[in-house]
C-alpha cells in the first residue's frame, strides 16, 4: 500500500527552519495521522510524500508558497483598544479569529498591547519561512467510512471527539 488520497498515514517526523533550529517533531512513539488528500496538510509535503510506502524516509523542503504562505505586511496591523470587548483579557500571544474584509477568516495574533491600541499580525507563526521536514512513513491504512465523512483522521494522534 501506497500514500494516496483517501489513506490514513502516520508519520514520524522532524521540521527545521533555514537556520536548523527544530520548529516541530512527531516522534516514533507519538506518530501525526492524517487523512490525505484532505486538506489537513500543507500542500508542499502532502504532494512529496505521496505514493511512498511503510517504511520510507524523505527530506522534504517545501517553499512559504506550498507551505503556510508568504509573510504579508498587510495582515500586520494596529488596531483601537476600543475593538475589543471591554472584559477582553489581552496578552501578547494571544490568539482570536477575525474576518478580513474580503471575508476571509484569519487567524490573529496579539503581538504589543499600549494603552489605547493593539499590534496584531494575521500571518501564520510559519509565515514567509522555507521548512525542512525530515519524515518517516510509520503507517498507512484505508480510511474508515467515519474517517472519510469527517475529512480527518482518527485513533492515535489523530483527531478526537469529545
Ligand atoms: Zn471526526
Amino acid at each position: 500500500m501506497t500514500i494516496e488520497n483517501g489513506k490514513v498515514v502516520g508519520l514520524a517526523y522532524t521540521l527545521k527552519n533555514h537556520n536548523g533550529i527544530e520548529l516541530d517533531r512527531a516522534d516514533l512513539s507519538q506518530p501525526f495521522y492524517y487523512l490525505h488528500g484532505a486538506g489537513q496538510m500543507i500542500p508542499g509535503l502532502e504532494t512529496e510524500i505521496t505514493g511512498l510506502a511503510q517504511g520510507a524516509k524523505k527530506s522534504v523542503t517545501v517553499a512559504p508558497a506550498d507551505g503556510y504562505g508568504e509573510y504579508e505586511e498587510a495582515l500586520k496591523m494596529k488596531v483601537p483598544r476600543s475593538n475589543f470587548p471591554a472584559d477582553a483579557e489581552l496578552a501578547e500571544g494571544l490568539q482570536f479569529a477575525a474576518q478580513l474584509s474580503n471575508g476571509q477568516q484569519t487567524v490573529f495574533t496579539v503581538t504589543a498591547i499600549h494603552n489605547d491600541a493593539v499590534e496584531v499580525d494575521g500571518n501564520h507563526p510559519l509565515a514567509g519561512q522555507t521548512l525542512y521536514f525530515d519524515i518517516e512513513v510509520l503507517e498507512i491504512r484505508d480510511a474508515t467510512a467515519e474517517e472519510t465523512a469527517h475529512g480527518h483522521a482518527h485513533g492515535p494522534g489523530g483527531h478526537h471527539h469529545h
